[in-house]
């Protein structure tokens, strides 16, 4: 049934259309870092499995319960500064290095593409690693929360309201820049790559539309069919991150050195 809905793709065509395409944007999510040890959100063993979104991932649940809220960054987010990136991201970042990739817009908030070495990242839900306080917006690091330097929950000593990761929980806002970018560069792209994403976060989760409207070819890589697949995808390649991107990009370097 599933095989009639989307087209199967394999590595070797995929290089071929970039390469014919010149240039693509990539839009990834919490799928990309799983071979990096840091569970997504949705898959059977992902973080909703164990966690009630609605009472972790909301600006109200922080706001209700700080001191459960915070339990829950310290043991989701801690993990987050010694991962490392994993084949799928030195993929990419290489593939930015000789001018293929534009840029990577990402819903993931672990810094990994920037640890590759990914130049041009753009951060939809914000990165893990920064901190901010809610009221006078003075930066601090997740570390600080992690070592509880100004408590737990942590509290500015400035202005005496709480101290936030600088992630977008369910119920804020994204960052203005970050998604007027993002869709911009959605429109201008030739090709767009969506890397393991389940495709039902909002806004992310209507780039590769935005893109194909305006002409794109969208290029998939997901364990298994999205909602995006049966929609927008023009080649599927079923697998994981690391290995498929892996093959990708050595298939697109040896077209570039023979060429
Ligand atoms: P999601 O959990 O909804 O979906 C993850 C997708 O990745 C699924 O479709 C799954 O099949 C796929 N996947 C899992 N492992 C894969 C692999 N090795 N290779 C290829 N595909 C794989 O995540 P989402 O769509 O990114 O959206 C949810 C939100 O999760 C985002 O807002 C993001 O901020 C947040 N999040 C981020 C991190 C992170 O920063 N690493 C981790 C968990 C959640």
């Amino acid at each position: 049934m599933w095989m009639n809905l989307f087209n199967l793709s394999d590595t070797t065509e995929v290089a071929k259309k970039i390469l014919q395409r010149g240039e693509m944007v990539v839009l990834t999510g919490a799928g990309v870092s799983t071979e990096s040890g840091i569970p997504d959100f949705r898959s059977p063993d992902g973080i909703w499995n164990k966690y009630d979104f609605t009472e972790f991932a909301t600006i109200d649940a922080l706001l209700r319960n700080p001191v459960k809220v915070f339990g829950f960054f310290k043991e989701f987010l801690g993990p987050l500064k010694s991962a490392a990136p994993n084949k799928a991201h030195k993929a990419l970042a290489r593939l930015e290095e000789v001018g293929l990739v534009k840029a990577v817009i990402t819903q993931n908030i672990d810094n990994l593409h920037q640890k590759a070495g990914s130049k041009n990242v753009i951060e939809l839900h914000g990165n893990a690693l920064n901190a901010r306080c809610m009221g006078c917006h003075k930066p601090y690091t997740l570390d600080d929360i992690e070592n509880e330097r100004y408590g737990f929950p942590p509290v500015c000593p400035d202005c005496k309201k709480l101290i936030k990761p600088d992630v977008v929980l369910f119920g804020e806002r994204l960052p203005d820049a970050a998604i007027k970018t993002a869709c911009q560069l959605s429109m201008d792209s030739k090709l767009m790559l969506v890397i393991g994403t389940s495709g039902t976060v909002a806004p992310a989760s209507g780039l590769p539309h935005l893109a194909k409207k305006a002409g794109a070819d969208i290029v998939e890589i997901n364990v298994e069919p999205t909602i995006i697949t049966k929609t927008t995808t023009d080649f599927f390649l079923q697998g994981k991150a690391g290995e498929i991107m892996s093959e990708l990009c050595e298939k697109i370097l040896n077209e570039i050195s023979v060429g």
